[in-house]
C-alpha cells in the first residue's frame, strides 16, 4: 500500500507515490582531504528497506545527508523517483519528498507532541492537519498523549514521536540514522520491528544508516556495506553474510574466522581438513586463506581428531567453542547449550563445504 491522497487534500503534498533512490558515482571530500564518499552508485527500489552498513567514520551519515540535500555532493548525481535532485540540479531539502529520523530525535522541546508532529504540514488546512496528526499518533501506538511535551515522554516515545513527525507529510523516501542506538536493547529490538511494519505497511522506501549488523540484517531487503567511503559490497543479508566478496564483509559482518589453506586437484587442503568446495573445483593450484564462520562449524569428541577445545564460552542458548588446530590456528563453533563440551576434549572438525569462502593468499 503507498499514500494517496484525496482530491481536496492534494494542497497539501503534491507527491506521495513512493520513489526509487539512484547514486550514480557520488563523491564528497571535505577540507579538501578527508574523503567522506568516494564514487558511490547505488541503486534502491521503490518500496526497499535498505541499509547501510559499516563502521564509524565510514561515511554513512553523509550518504544519507546527499539523499536528504543537507550536503551537496562534490561530484556525481543523486535522482529520487526519476528526478534529479542533486548533481545536473539542486533542489533543496523541503521540497525533496524526504522525511528524517535521526539518533537524537530532534523534537522541538517547547512544542507539544501534537505541535510537533504538525510542524511539517504547515501546506496543509487545519482540519487535514489535526485529521493527519491523529492518524500518525494512532499508527505510532502514543494516542492519547497529543498534549504532553516531548520531556514528558521515555525515550522510545520520543523516537515513535520523530518517527510520526517524519511521516506526516506523506514521504517518497525515508531516511533514518541511527534512529534505536540511543534505547536500550529490548526496546530498540521492539521499535525497530514495529517502525518496519510501519514502514513496510505504507510502502515508503526506506534508507537506514547503522553500525550493527544484527540490526541491519534483520530490517532490511537489501544492505550496503560501507568501508572508508566505499561500497565495498550490495546484497540480501543472506548474500552478504554467506557470500562476502572481502574479507572486510567478511570480517564486519558476523564472526569469521581465516586460516591457511591449498588448492590442490580441485579440492581444498586444510588445517581444519580437506574439503570439496564447489568453488575449488575450478580453482588453480595456489595457496589460499579460507573464511569459516562459527555456524558452519560442527564437531564430535575424537580422541584421533584434529582439534582440542581451548576455550569454552557459555552464551546462554548457545555456547561458542575455540578448536584449536595443531598449528595453532584456530577456528570456533557454536552449538545449542542443550550439551556443553569441557575444555581440553579433542574433537574431529566437520565444516560445511558449501559455505567456505576462499580468498587470495594474504602475504
Ligand atoms: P558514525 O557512524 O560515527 O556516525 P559515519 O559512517 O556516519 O560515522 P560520517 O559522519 O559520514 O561517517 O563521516 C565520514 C567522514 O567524514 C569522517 O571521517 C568524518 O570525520 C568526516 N566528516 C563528516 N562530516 C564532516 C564535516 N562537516 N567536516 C569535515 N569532516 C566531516
Amino acid at each position: 500500500m503507498v499514500f494517496r491522497l484525496h482530491k481536496e487534500e492534494s494542497a497539501c503534498v503534491m507527491e506521495t507515490e513512493a520513489a526509487f533512490v539512484l547514486l550514480k558515482n557520488v563523491s564528497k571530500v571535505f577540507n579538501g582531504k578527508v574523503e567522506a564518499v568516494s564514487r558511490i552508485s547505488l541503486n534502491v527500489e521503490q518500496g526497499e528497506f535498505f541499509s547501510l552498513l559499516g563502521p564509524s567514520g565510514c561515511g554513512k551519515s553523509t550518504i544519507l545527508r546527499i539523499i536528504a540535500g543537507l550536503e551537496a555532493p562534490d561530484s556525481g548525481e543523486v535522482i529520487i523517483g526519476g528526478s534529479p535532485v542533486a548533481g545536473s540540479r539542486w533542489i533543496p531539502p523541503e521540497k525533496r519528498g524526504v522525511g528524517l529520523v535521526f539518533q537524537d530525535y530532534a523534537l522541538f522541546p517547547h512544542m507539544t507532541i501534537f505541535d510537533n508532529i504538525a510542524f511539517g504540514l504547515k501546506g496543509c488546512g487545519r482540519k487535514e492537519s489535526n485529521r493527519r496528526v491523529e492518524e500518525m499518533l494512532e499508527i505510532v501506538g502514543l494516542a492519547g498523549m497529543a498534549k504532553r511535551y516531548p520531556h514528558e515522554l521515555s525515550g522510545g516515545q520520543q523516537q515513535r514521536v520523530a518517527l510520526a513527525r517524519a511521516l506526516a507529510p506523506f514521504p517518497k523516501v525515508m531516511l533514518l540514522d541511527e534512529p534505536f542506538s540511543n534505547l536500550d536493547a529490548d526496546l530498540r529490538v521492539e521499535l525497530r520491528t514495529e517502525t518496519k511494519q510501519i514502514l513496510k505497511g505504507k510502502g515508503i522506501t526506506t534508507i537506514l544508516v547503522t553500525h550493527d549488523q544484527e540490526e541491519a540484517f534483520s530490517l532490511s531487503d537489501r544492505i550496503g556495506v560501507l568501508n572508508h567511503g566505499r561500497l565495498e559490497q550490495v546484497g540480501t543479508p543472506s548474500e552478504i553474510y554467506h557470500k562476502p566478496v572481502s574479507r572486510f564483509t567478511a570480517g564486519f559482518v558476523g564472526k569469521a574466522d581465516f586460516i591457511g589453506g591449498r588448492i590442490q586437484n580441485g579440492a581444498l587442503i586444510s588445517d581444519a581438513g580437506v574439503f570439496r568446495c564447489p568453488e575449488c573445483v575450478s580453482l588453480e593450484e595456489r595457496d589460499v586463506d579460507i573464511m569459516i564462520r562459527p555456524d558452519d562449524v560442527d564437531f564430535a569428541p575424537d580422541e584421533g581428531g584434529d582439534a582440542l577445545i581451548s576455550d569454552v564460552q557459555f552464551l546462554g542458548p548457545e555456547v561458542s567453542y575455540r578448536l584449536e588446530l595443531r598449528n595453532g590456528m584456530a577456528v570456533h563453533s557454536i552449538k545449542p547449550s542443550t550439551i556443553v563440551y569441557a575444555a581440553g576434549k579433542r574433537v574431529k572438525i566437520y565444516v560445511d563445504p558449501t559455505h567456505i569462502i576462499v580468498f587470495p593468499k594474504e602475504v
